[in-house]
């Protein structure tokens, strides 16, 4: 049972077919609109959500307990951020792409068109169940696809919502986007019957579903989990570190995958830089997602087991832990923890935690935090931090990880020009930017013959050995 209400049953793997029937049908018609209709139409399904702003943020308050201002500005006004990106760009992103031909094709055009896949599959997590399933719906739709939604069943009401919405406008074919109700295995349902997966969860689930893929040679793209390295040199702008690993790692009770998990600090400034964390954490005010909560609860059940198996482990290690007292368990509110003097074998270095715990360990040298912060399968976000911000840069470059910050943190997902997405056990394939949408279509090349209209080529029938030897010559200079 979710903390704020139960459980809503789930379909069937013969409901997903017929859901998957009605979907299909309805991209037929969809994919036969002009790009700007169906960017006009979905402007219009946005405009309608987002008047649904006080209901959309009250239940998802209500499901996550999350603050007020991270449900407006993360969940919200992130998706209102990808609308827009992609509604803008996506005339040039998806438009023919001429490619270069040998010379003597001179005759003939050639191009790239990108052709809808047909349903795409989204299965999405508990952590942002509105920011993830509807940012990644709005591309795929804008491209030409059916969109079928399986949320986590922990927080599928607001997306419910949206799906509501979306029929009430009547501005999109009956089934083209519909939210699935159910459990992993719902999950699989639906991902057997997707044209292509986008799956964003842990990396366990993330390779099932993948292994299903593969059978039927389908395209995935997996966005896991992660451990963000934060590097911070010696020279580091203080005051904005600090406040950057505090909101990096305890923004949505650290239930977010690019989240601050590991702080590597230079010991000269270790004393200074964990003090001010541990002032700055003691200044955030928890509650039950009021406006001016800066900290809510867990979301998940079973991540309170995580956190406090995280933090005995450190315990027993040897680190100073303060905080992690469970404040209430049935309300999953526990407080935010500091790990210091943090070492490679403790599991809040090395596995995933995925809640409000920073731990922060001192390193002698940017080597030695480099080496460090690549030691994990994870590779997802990481952060550099330095004054010069040129040997950060520098510095970032060799750091494994699909998505680095020089000086900040947790912003890429909303620079939606930037691909997002992990390397190693974080995910395949990147969400976002032009390439991400280009994902969502296959690229189908075109080959047009266009004059003389009725002299065959010199290549086919019949042979010779003259021919031969000028197409051999017509060739060296292609
Ligand atoms: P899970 O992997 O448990 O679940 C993710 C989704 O997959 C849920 O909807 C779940 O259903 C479904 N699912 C579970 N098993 C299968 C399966 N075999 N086939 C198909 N679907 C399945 O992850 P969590 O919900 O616990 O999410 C937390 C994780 O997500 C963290 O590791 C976090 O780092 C990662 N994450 C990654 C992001 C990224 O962009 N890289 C962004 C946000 C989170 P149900 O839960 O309903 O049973």
């Amino acid at each position: 049972m979710a903390v704020s209400g139960t459980i809503l049953p789930g379909v069937s793997k013969e409901q997903v077919q017929e859901r998957a029937a009605a979907a299909r049908q309805a991209q037929t018609v969809w994919a036969r609109y002009t790009l700007s209709e169906r960017v006009r139409r979905l402007r219009a399904v946005w405009a309608e959500i987002d008047a649904a702003r006080p209901r959309i943020v009250e239940t998802i308050r209500e499901e996550t307990g999350k603050p007020v201002a991270e449900i407006e500005t993360m969940e919200i006004d992130g998706v209102s951020l990808i609308l827009t990106y992609f509604t803008r760009h996506a005339h040039r992103i998806l438009k023919d792409r001429p490619v270069s031909k040998p010379w003597f094709f001179f005759n003939k055009r050639a191009y790239v068109r990108h052709v809808p896949r047909g349903i795409i599959g989204l299965i999405t997590p508990w952590n942002m169940p509105f920011l993830i399933p509807v940012g990644d719906a709005v591309p795929a739709l804008i491209s030409g696809n059916a969109v079928l939604l399986k949320p986590s069943e922990w927080t599928p009401r607001s997306a419910l919502i949206v799906e509501e919405i979306v029929k009430a406008t009547g501005l999109l074919p009956e089934g083209l986007f519909q939210v699935i109700i159910g459990d992993g295995a719902v999950g699989a349902a639906v991902a057997d019957e997707s044209d292509m997966i986008l799956f964003t969860g842990s990396t366990a689930s993330g390779k099932k579903v993948a292994r299903a893929a593969a059978e039927r040679l389908k395209p995935v793209v997996l966005e896991l989990g992660g451990k963000h390295p934060m590097i911070v040199l010696r020279d580091a702008p203080l005051e904005r570190a600090v406040k950057a690993a505090v909101w990096g790692r305890f923004a949505n009770s650290g239930q977010i995958c690019v989240g601050v998990e590991r702080v590597f600090v230079e010991e000269e400034l270790y004393p200074r830089f964990t003090e001010a964390v541990a002032k700055e954490i003691k200044s955030l005010r928890q509650g039950e997602g009021g406006e001016d909560t800066d900290l809510g609860r867990l979301i998940f059940p079973r991540q309170l087991e995580v956190v406090q198996a995280h933090l005995e482990d450190a315990r027993a290690k040897g680190a100073r832990v303060t905080g992690g007292e469970i404040i209430d368990a049935e309300k999953l509110l526990v407080s935010p923890a500091l790990v210091l003097d943090a070492r490679p074998d403790m599991k809040v270095m090395s596995e995933e935690t995925f809640g409000p715990v920073l731990a922060v360990m001192p390193v002698r040298s940017p080597e030695e935090a480099l080496r460090l912060a690549n030691d994990t399968p994870f590779g997802l976000a990481a952060s550099v931090w330095s004054r010069d911000v040129a040997r950060a840069e520098a510095l970032s470059a060799f750091v494994e990880a699909g998505l680095v910050s020089v000086n900040d943190v947790l912003s890429h997902y909303v620079v939606c020009s930037l691909p997002f997405g992990g390397v190693k056990d974080s995910g395949l394939g990147r969400r976002h930017s032009d390439e991400g949408m280009r994902m969502f279509c296959q690229p189908q090349s075109v080959l047009v013959h266009e004059w003389p209209p009725n002299l065959p080529e010199m290549w086919w029938f019949p042979y010779s050995r003259m021919k031969t030897r000028l197409i051999s010559w017509m060739t060296r200079f292609a």
